[in-house]
């Protein structure tokens, strides 16, 4: 199970890569995404517009204390993963990461808070860069290799050599 953490999400300027992290998230098999910051209803709804056309994957949830809720999953079991330039490069971490059931994948912004280095139970690198969260998560969930179940789709592509297929699901006899 895994879950993605965006913090300190801002309606003006993030609008666009948050929704990106959402989608990367969503695609590559997290089956929760929640966000801190500003609340932020045509996020959510973009992705739950996505989810009812490719198929149900994942929620999105928005968290007005998002330390509170970090703490939550942790004392459930879950550990956390914080997605940092300053952390530990992954590829010293792939065979641990790998094996675990329960995740939440943290992902900053524009400024990230002490306490979120300290509560996490890994601070990872994807390489010792600055460059990009929507990057760094792709690149994470890759290396998990974990895969979700996209249920009930209207729209399903046919991968094609040479052009666009996609089949109307819900129009199917
Ligand atoms: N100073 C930030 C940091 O600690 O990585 C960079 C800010 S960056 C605009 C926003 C987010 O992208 C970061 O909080 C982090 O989650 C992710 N990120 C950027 N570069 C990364 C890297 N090399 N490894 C892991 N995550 C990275």
């Amino acid at each position: 199970m895994i879950v993605v953490v965006r913090l300190g999400h801002r309606i003006v300027r993030d609008q666009r890569i948050t929704s990106h992290c959402a989608l990367v998230a969503r695609a590559f098999g997290a089956s929760k995404f929640i966000y801190s910051g500003d609340k932020d209803t045509a996020l959510e709804n973009s992705i739950r517009n996505v989810e009812s056309r490719w198929g149900q994957a994942m929620e999105i949830e928005y968290s007005d204390n998002i330390m509170k809720t970090l703490r939550n999953y942790k004392e459930s079991g879950y550990v956390l993963i914080h997605l940092t330039m300053y952390g530990i490069p992954v590829e010293e971490r792939i065979q641990t990461l790998k094996s675990l059931d329960k995740m939440v994948i943290i992902i900053g912004g524009s400024r990230v808070p002490r306490e979120i280095y300290t509560i996490s139970d890994y601070n990872i690198a994807i390489g010792n860069q600055p460059h990009s969260e929507v990057a760094a998560l792709g690149i994470m969930l890759h290396i998990l290799g974990k895969r979700a179940e996209f249920k009930n789709p209207k729209l399903i592509i046919i991968p094609s050599e040479n052009g666009k297929r996609v089949i109307r699901n819900d129009l199917k006899q």
